[in-house]
């Protein structure tokens, strides 16, 4: 949803052809057309003298010419703007005089006299040879524009290189605080700052400072920017944006000479709000590109921007809002008081959060009675703002094509599930040997979940192609509350989940497949965190051995400081754990190969199943052989 209209962008006449592509574009071919009749022109002229009946043809000076009509040994002439063509007598010869004088009065006359026929070509005289000369020079330059402006868009053009204005945007948003929900805390911090914007005199009077300076932390998606405009929609003042990442240039220098731009327009109509989105992109700690061999574009900019925050006073009010998923990055200098002083945590919504969000977002769009948004937002845990923002267009898409009136939570149901699984692709083939493989994979991780304590329980089983690498997959929808902390027991139960599938296929099928790679993967990572993140084994103890120094995204780096010796301990631990539980899972299966067998049936004869399905197929085979019934959730109800 775009709420920003009044979009008045700062433009200089300088960049004319840049921002008006269509015209230049028009331009350009009206150029390309007037050089092409000309080429046409010359080629007809090209084609008399291409005539089969000349036989030969002689450069002569324009004397020469004139010599031979006094002879009478011509019978025609053509006088074009760049040279003078005669045919003689028997027409199989043409004599042609380039370099032609410009004014000679006799000339014609000389034809007259002599009785030669003679014709002109179109545009010849003094204005037509200067439109010629400069013709070239045209062509050029539109040629040059063009690209000039088909460049600007990959990489802020070349014409305009020191110049922002196309990559500031400035605009009054209509955005308010109502519409960023879920992120109460970072709502209260920006609040004074509106304030100050509507009011800078009272602040100003009383000498107050005014954090010049607001570091908006968080992961991607999570309204940031939204914020950012909500504060300068809810004060009312003009709002600059510009992205990190666009200061940084080929050319150096230039980065420097945006952001001198960009507060030069942001204090001519102060007050007002300065956003750079990913600071990180020029604040990136200065120490850390020493070390890849200095980048000076980015700190030549850096300085411009420190510059410029301490140029101002606080009594000028302008405020710099920034935003970065990773705060952990930043040049020191960035964060030091009179600068980025303030940190503002924008985090992932909780569950009222996403409810809120989910409810701004539909304001617009028709829902049909059934809707219960609080399931919408009960299994959209971890989703940020941006994610729920597009499953509600997800859903309306979904309902568009279906050609229904309003949204139902059928379609919203199924945007989710989208976001987590991706597309489902219909049209891709698996041949039925990869299917049947797929359904026992499927099936083995669907008994796991539903057999073991602590894991969570299917929501569905599928085995048509997803996104992009899944074969199939089994869906677990988190069904309760959002969740903080996991407790051990849980960690392992999603071990022996992820177990199921490659169990499964040497079970029943007695092959392995490459299928389990990325389950192998997950599982290994968990008990390697179990060990030297969470203190959980016997290994280490609750020694913690590595530290990821990225709170977001879990991108950073991770530094590792314990001995060769401790690694191979680590990697012998992780190795036992994971044959154990291997051979614990297979077991279950085993004794449950019934329950598999029939629900890998039922997999490849419909595709997709409902956790209820799956759930059915496991009580009936426990009855049918007088078991026990093992279901987790079951068993948790009776244990509470
Ligand atoms: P960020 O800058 O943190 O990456 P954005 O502000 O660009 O995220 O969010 C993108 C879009 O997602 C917003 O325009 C808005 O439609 C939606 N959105 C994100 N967070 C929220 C929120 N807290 N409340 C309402 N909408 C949100
Ligand atoms: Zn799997």
């Amino acid at each position: 949803m775009n709420r920003q209209n009044n979009n008045q962008n700062s433009e200089q006449n300088d960049n004319f052809f840049n921002e008006n592509p269509l015209l230049a574009f028009g331009i350009f071919i009206l150029i390309m057309v007037i050089l092409f009749k000309m080429f046409m022109g010359d080629a007809n002229l090209e084609g008399v003298m291409g005539d089969p009946r000349i036989k030969r043809v002689e450069q002569v000076k324009y004397s020469d010419i004139k010599e031979l009509i006094k002879k009478r040994e011509v019978k025609s002439v053509k006088i074009t703007s760049t040279m003078i063509e005669a045919t003689d007598l028997t027409g199989t010869k043409k004599y042609i005089a380039k370099n032609v004088p410009a004014y000679d009065m006799e000339f014609i006359p000389l034809l007259e006299d002599n009785n030669i026929t003679y014709e002109g070509q179109v545009g010849e005289g003094p204005v037509a040879r200067y439109v010629n000369m400069l013709l070239p020079i045209f062509i050029i330059l539109a040629i040059w524009l063009f690209l000039a402006k088909k460049m600007s868009k990959g990489m802020g053009g070349i014409l305009g290189a020191g110049r922002a204005d196309k990559l500031i945007s400035s605009e009054r948003p209509d955005v308010k605080f109502d519409d960023v929900q879920g992120v109460q805390e970072a709502k209260d911090e920006v609040l004074e700052i509106v304030d100050f914007l509507k009011f800078p005199e009272r602040y100003i009077e009383l000498g107050a400072k005014i954090p010049k300076g607001l570091l908006l932390v968080g992961p991607p998606g999570t309204g940031k920017t939204l914020l950012a405009k909500a504060v300068a929609g809810e004060a009312e003042v003009p709002f600059f944006s510009v992205s990190g990442s666009s200061f940084m240039e080929m050319f150096v220098g230039v980065g420097a000479s945006r952001v001198r731009d960009l507060f030069e327009q942001a204090k001519k109509v102060a007050p007002s709000i300065v956003f750079i989105d990913e600071i990180d992109a020029i604040g990136k700690s200065r120490a850390s590109n020493a070390q890849m061999g200095g980048h000076s574009e980015q700190e030549q900019t850096l300085n411009q921007l420190l510059a410029e925050m301490d140029g101002f006073g606080t009594d000028t009010p302008v405020i710099v809002l920034a935003a970065t998923n990773r705060p952990e990055t930043l040049d020191a200098a960035l964060l030091r008081a009179g600068r980025f002083d303030r940190q503002v945590l924008v985090d992932k919504p909780d569950f009222a959060g996403r409810l809120a969000i989910l409810k701004v977002h539909s304001k617009d769009v028709k829902l049909a009675d059934d809707v219960d948004m609080e399931t919408v937002a009960k299994q959209t845990a971890g989703m940020a703002g941006a994610d729920l923002a597009n499953i509600i267009n997800e859903a309306a898409l979904l309902s568009g094509r279906r050609n229904k009136k309003k949204i139902e939570q059928a379609e919203l149901l199924e945007a989710i599930e989208r976001a987590f699984v991706g597309l489902e692709r219909k049209n891709r083939k698996i041949s039925d040997i990869e299917k049947n493989i797929v359904a026992y994979h499927e099936s083995g991780h669907a008994l796991m979940a539903e057999l073991t304590k602590g894991a969570t329980r299917v929501t569905k089983v599928s085995i048509i192609p997803r996104g992009l690498g899944a074969l199939g997959y089994t869906l677990h929808l988190p069904d309760d509350e959002d969740r903080f902390l996991k407790r051990k027991y849980e960690l392992m139960a999603e071990i022996d989940v992820l177990l199921g599938g490659r169990a499964a296929e040497e079970v029943f099928l007695g092959e392995i497949s490459t299928g389990a790679g990325n389950d192998l993967d997950r599982a290994t990572a968990i008990l390697k965190d179990m060990i030297s993140v969470y203190g959980m084994s016997d290994v280490a103890g609750l020694m913690v051995l590595s530290r990821s120094q990225s709170s977001f995204l879990g991108g950073g780096m991770v530094s590792n400081d314990y001995s060769e010796e401790m690694a191979q301990k680590i990697d012998q631990s992780i190795k036992n754990t994971l044959n154990e539980r291997y051979e614990y899972v297979k077991k279950t299966l085993r004794e449950y190969a019934g329950a598999i067998e029939n629900m890998a049936e039922v997999l490849l004869d419909v595709e997709v199943i409902e956790g209820d399905t799956v759930q059915e197929i496991i009580i009936a085979f426990e009855k049918e052989n007088g078991m026990e019934s093992r279901m987790a959730h079951l068993k948790e109800s009776e244990d509470s």
